[in-house]
């Protein structure tokens, strides 16, 4: 029997972060993994976006050159010159990975794990076993029952990104992450693209404010956008597929050469035979405690696979949960506190609470709202599309300080705008601290720099 400290199954960004973290604090590692080392994230979901999202940048770039007094001959993408440079840039950071996890304390084992025991996995017939185990195997795309959605040209993000030409029509059902993250670089690159989302905003999880204008901004980048749009079916005809949908009791449809399903993911609780070991479940995933703990003793459970906010560095931060458990170590880690970034163009970000939540918490908060308009390296980036929200406490003080808005604790954070997904870390660390807005305002910020938006 092979022996270590801890398994972890499923080497994505939670799985082997925590495994690499594991051995740096000298405890003997089995890492399994059935597929490429890296996870939904490097292999099929948010590096391989990032890169064509670069791409797309430098597409409109060109497009405006003129604007910056620069004569450009025009831009004609190459889509499979683009393709070929997301494989290249996955490549590069999986060997990263690989070479990582090849620390002596740390086995890396490729095939499907099942469960025999509680302390014991096999891998095609080899035991392994561990006095801790870490579940770490994601999610997948889930396809709604829509009649039509089984043509093979009606594909998830993970076939999406592996496309070798662009398709002249695209329709996207779901303005959530992926789908506006998508769509906004399909657009860059000429595709006809239309959004149908179910909701009245798009992006639902965000705050109301920034949902609105970042669609109004996405429309004017020559998308068009369609809410309260149910999906009834899809159908091949002469034209292509049509994407039949009910929009506030009347029947339309849009016509595509792809249709891009982006409507959310389930955690993959197929993957292992969960229920064989008792462990508990809820309808998103696997149940956890705060420590990421199931309801087996020494079973834990981190990233997709728990529901939540299925974000890589939500899995990593809730592996170094679990790690420090198992390790008997106290940390202050709060998992509630979680920055979230769209990558469209122009960008989003969040952290905290939004107005309609203070609101259905009965939370007293004011809100202090300024424009990339007003900021100096925005007009001479060209790029001042956009708004930062900061939510503050409102009523007594703060640390010590007098009562008032303006020294009320930061509660949360929205912005739309370039870079949104860089500065909000700055508005994350202030609020891990507890700090009040009096205290960013005391901050020196470099002029002239984006950051000073938050002033
Ligand atoms: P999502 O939950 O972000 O958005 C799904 C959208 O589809 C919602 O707006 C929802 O209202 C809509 N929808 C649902 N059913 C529909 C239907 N039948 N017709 C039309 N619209 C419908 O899901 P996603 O975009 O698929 O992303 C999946 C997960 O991956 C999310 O949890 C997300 O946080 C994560 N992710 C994050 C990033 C990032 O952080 N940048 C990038 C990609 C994915």
């Amino acid at each position: 029997m092979n022996r270590s400290d801890i398994i972890i199954i499923g080497a994505g960004p939670g799985g082997y972060e925590t495994a690499l973290l594991a051995a740096s604090r000298g405890k003997s590692v089995t890492i399994i993994e059935a597929g490429h080392v890296g996870g939904t994230c490097l292999n099929e979901g948010c590096i391989l976006t990032k890169s064509l999202c670069r791409s797309a940048e430098i597409v409109r770039e060109i497009g405006e050159s003129g604007t910056f007094g620069v004569k450009s001959g025009g831009c004609e993408v190459d889509f499979r010159a683009v393709m070929e440079r997301k494989n290249t840039v996955v490549e590069q950071l999986r060997s990263g990975v690989e070479t990582l996890l090849g620390h002596k304390l740390i086995t890396l084992v490729h095939g499907r794990a099942a469960f025999k025991s509680a302390d014991t996995v096999t891998v095609d017939g080899t035991g392994y076993t561990a006095s801790d185990i870490i579940i770490a195997t994601g999610s997948k795309a889930y396809i709604p029952p829509i009649p039509g959605a089984d043509d093979p040209d009606v594909i998830t993000s993970r076939e999406f990104l592996g496309m070798d030409s662009l398709p002249g029509r695209l329709c996207i059902i779901g303005a959530g992450v992926i789908g506006l993250e998508l769509a906004s670089v399909m657009a860059a690159f000429g595709v006809q693209v239309t959004v149908l989302e179910y909701c009245r905003e798009i992006l639902p999880r965000f705050d109301a404010d920034i949902a609105k204008r970042l669609k109004q901004s996405l429309v004017k980048s020559d998308m068009s956008i369609v809410n309260q749009a149910m999906v009834q079916s899809i159908e091949r005809g002469e034209s292509g597929l049509e994407v039949k949908y009910d929009l506030k009791g009347r029947s339309e449809s849009v016509f595509a050469d792809k249709v891009l399903v982006a409507v959310g993911r389930r955690a993959d609780t197929d993957a292992m035979n969960f229920s064989d070991m008792g462990i508990a479940m809820t309808p998103k995933g696997i149940e956890v405690d705060g420590n990421m703990q199931t309801s087996v003793p020494h079973i834990y459970a981190i990233g997709d696979v728990v529901g939540g906010y299925m974000l890589a560095h939500e899995a990593v931060a809730q592996g170094r949960k679990a790690l420090d458990h198992i390790c008997g170590i106290e940390n202050d880690i709060d998992l509630s506190l979680m920055p979230s970034a769209v990558f469209t163009s122009p960008e989003a970000a969040c952290v905290g609470l939004t107005e309609q939540q203070c609101k259905e918490q009965g939370i007293p908060y004011t809100c202090r709202k300024t424009f990339f308009r007003s900021n100096g390296k925005a007009v001479c980036m060209g790029q001042t599309d956009g708004i930062c929200k900061i939510i503050v406490a409102a009523g007594a003080g703060h640390d010590g300080l007098p009562s008032g808005d303006a020294d009320g604790k930061i509660l949360g954070c929205h912005l739309m705008g370039p870079h949104a997904s860089d500065l909000i870390q700055e508005i994350t660390a202030l609020m891990s601290c507890g700090a009040t807005l009096h205290r960013l305002e005391s901050i020196i910020h470099p002029h002239p720099t984006l950051s000073e938006v938050f002033l």
